[in-house]
């Protein structure tokens, strides 16, 4: 076994890496950019070395230096983890040549696999299902277009270098082939260098169902059971599970070989997955849905999702991945592999359901977790490379922490997961915590209605909901108000039944904005320390006493720290909840509430009623950067005359594009920067008149 390894990786796969490591009493040594110099993960190991600038490309790609900190700290192995480097033949080549091991398969397997065209003819040959399609090297359009109308409509072409959703165009008929091709070379010469695509059927209802498989030295090669991944955004995983829900003895078998196989076919060592994508009819004669199963893609290292896997097989897969690359043999043989329980991953990421997974940066100004394990299996496994007050930059993937429960049964799991989600908190950026809440109480997930259309399937249950009402958020912005106060003040709010009463009023207002709107909730303090919250205006209380009059006692939540949560108990209902405040604006004063409780998170702004009126928003519309990233293109030029709505400019940010639109008519003055350049949140991208 090594001695010191390095970790060719940042966030929460470095800090994974180096766990069990550390339990293995293997010496790790970290590399950064001049983004994560005071990163979690430079933390977690033993040394650190810096190697360039924040730009991925000037840093974590840059792998003669990483090769040089190795050799310069005497690391025996390099673990590249997910991402960047770890599926790049000529990095696992050149640690060979430098005389270190990569913890991975032989490049030559990293190549087979590199490409989706080439892979699916190597497949082919193994006798490996596929999805109806064309994988050949000619690519005249005329030919594609051909091949598409022979495969049948609706057909996907993928970029074949392509990976992590990108690359992809979904076409419904004949007359759209081309101009989805045209579409689809480009983006995938721009992100992948490589114009050349593959056609493949749609596959009707599909799921993905994906085996883990690993492999040593000595030629053994077993699987390690399945994960579906089948809820999806943007060709992306957002929530994984283990078993499959639905998986039988048989199919499992049958799918673990064909993995196999593949893995065989090019002499595959170390940890691997093989992607498959499922397609699902109803069977009249038997009233059971038939699956289908075929070949999609093989990763060639860790996945995002292992943890799952190691849940329910009860084995760390990283040390496994230590083991065969020092040498050893697979430490268990198939038929000792067995399952328990249900696991599910939840990703927990800095982006914007509601506004098209839009990517967030900032300061993680409240980050709160669930009581948990870190990096080894447990009831609530919480990975992550962050921590409080970190700053999530736009350089790297906007993925914050991996959330994994694991129960007896899919239910028990499923109840595991949303307790835990809603004791997470992020506050300071945008989070998907929320959503996957939503999506967990969704029917098709919770009945296990899988396909990856789940969450447009879903919409109308998934975004811009709001599952804390008004009245809730207001009650508890106002109880912890008073209780601020009263703490501020040296008193303890909770010794007197009175002490909520600071000055001698008998009611207080305030004024709130909620949803956009802004609201004047009244205050009236009862002589027995009772209080009650009416909607009324500026200029006066609601009537007290009123039908809808809200009547509420504050007090401290017993299971949790005082000052924290408080319990408002209104109308006999009671909602534990737990405010962090937040100013709306850098340098103004914390007015904005973020209002946790079980049923949900909102927001609320409570308005300072001495604060002058501010005049609206800068109408800059579209033409300003969403968030710090890199112009893609402009898709006008000056003097062009434009619509509202049209397209500008294309931005990425975060592995993702983002379409710039114009907010109104106008013609195009001047154009302020030119692709390739790297842009500040806010920035203006061009004129328009
Ligand atoms: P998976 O199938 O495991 O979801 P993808 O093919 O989507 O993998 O991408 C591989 C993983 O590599 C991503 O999930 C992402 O977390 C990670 N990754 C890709 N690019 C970057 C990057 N620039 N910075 C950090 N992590 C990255
Ligand atoms: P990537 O390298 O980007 O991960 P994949 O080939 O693994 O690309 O496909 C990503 C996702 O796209 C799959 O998980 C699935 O949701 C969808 N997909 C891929 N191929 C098909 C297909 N033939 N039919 C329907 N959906 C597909
Ligand atoms: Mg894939």
């Amino acid at each position: 076994m090594f001695n010191k390894i390095l970790i060719a990786n940042r966030g929460e796969i470095a800090c994974r890496v180096a766990a069990t490591a550390q339990r293995m009493g293997i010496q790790t040594v970290a590399v950064y950019s001049d983004a994560d110099a005071n990163a979690k993960h430079v933390a977690a190991c033993d040394e650190a070395i810096h190697v360039g600038g924040a730009a991925p490309k000037d840093s974590y790609l840059r792998w003669e230096a990483i090769i040089e900190a190795a050799k310069a700290t005497g690391a025996q192995a390099i673990h590249p983890g997910y991402g960047f480097l770890s599926e790049n033949e000529a990095f696992a080549e050149a640690c060979a040549k430098a005389g270190l091991v990569f913890i991975g398969p032989p490049a030559s397997a990293i190549q087979a696999m590199g490409l989706k065209a080439e892979s699916k003819q190597l497949m082919e040959k193994a006798g490996v299902p596929l999805v109806p399609g064309y994988h050949g090297a000619d690519q005249n359009p005329e030919l594609l277009q051909r091949e598409a109308d022979r495969i049948g409509y609706p057909v996907l072409i993928k970029a074949s270098a392509g990976g992590g959703g990108k690359g992809m165009r979904a076409v419904e008929k004949s007359e759209d082939f081309a101009a989805a091709l045209a579409s689809c070379q480009r983006e995938a010469q721009n992100s992948f260098g490589d114009q050349a695509v593959l056609i493949e059927k749609y596959v009707q209802r599909p799921r993905h169902i994906e085996i883990q498989v690993f492999g040593d030295t000595q030629g053994n090669c077993v699987y390690l059971m399945e994960r579906d991944c089948s809820v999806q955004r943007r060709h992306q995983k957002v929530l994984e599970e283990a078993p499959a829900p639905g998986m039988t003895e048989a199919l499992r078998k049958q799918m673990g070989e064909a993995a196999v196989a593949a893995a065989r076919a090019v002499n595959y060592v170390g940890a691997g997955t093989v992607e498959f994508i499922v397609e699902q009819r109803d069977n009249q004669a038997t009233g059971q849905v038939d699956m289908n199963f075929f070949f999609m893609e093989m990763n060639t290292r860790l996945q995002v999702e292992h943890p799952v896997t190691e849940a329910v097989t009860g084995l760390d897969l990283v040390e496994w991945q230590l083991r065969v690359a020092s040498g050893e043999p697979l430490p268990l043989q198939q038929d000792q592999i067995k399952l328990t329980g249900h696991a599910i991953e939840a990703r927990i990421c800095a982006e914007n359901p509601d506004n098209n997974f839009l990517p967030a940066t900032g300061h993680l100004q409240v980050y709160k977790k669930p009581s948990h394990t870190a990096f080894e299996r447990g009831t609530v496994r919480f990975d992550d490379g962050v921590r409080q007050g970190d700053t999530i930059s736009p350089y790297y993937d906007s993925m914050v922490a991996k959330l994994i429960v694991h129960g007896d049964t899919r239910e028990q799991a499923l109840a595991l997961l949303d307790q835990a989600l809603s004791q997470t908190q992020v506050v300071g950026l945008s989070s998907n915590v929320q959503f996957l809440r939503h999506v967990v109480h969704s029917r098709s997930f919770a009945e296990a209605r899988l396909d990856t259309a789940l969450i447009p399937r879903e919409a109308d249950v998934l975004f811009n909901q709001e599952r804390v009402g008004m009245n809730v958020a207001a009650a508890a912005v106002v109880a912890h108000t008073l209780h601020q106060e009263q703490s501020k003040q040296g008193h303890d709010p909770f010794s007197k039944s009175d002490a909520w009463q600071s000055h001698a009023e008998t009611s207080r207002r305030f004024p709130l904005e909620f949803a956009g709107e802004t609201h004047t909730a009244w205050l009236h303090y009862g002589h027995d320390g009772a209080m009650q919250l009416t909607w009324g205006d500026a200029a006066g209380p609601g009537a007290k006493g009123a039908h809808d009059a809200l009547s509420f006692t504050v007090a401290p939540a017993a299971d949790l720290q005082v000052g924290h949560a408080l319990n408002v108990t209104w109308q006999g209902q009671r909602v534990t909840s737990e405010v962090v405040m937040q100013a709306g604006k850098p340098g103004q004063p914390a007015d904005l509430a973020h209002v946790f409780t079980a049923q949900g998170a909102t927001r609320i702004r409570l308005i300072n009623p001495l604060a002058h009126a501010e005049g609206a928003q800068d109408e800059k519309g579209g033409l300003t950067a969403p968030m710090p990233g890199k112009v893609v293109s402009f898709a006008v030029k000056v003097g062009d005359k434009v619509k509202a709505g049209q397209t500008l400019a294309v931005m990425e940010a975060m592995k993702m594009e983002h379409t710039i639109a114009a907010p109104k008519d106008g013609e195009v003055k001047e154009l302020l920067y030119a692709p390739g350049d790297q842009i500040a949140e806010g920035a203006e991208l061009l004129k328009l008149a």
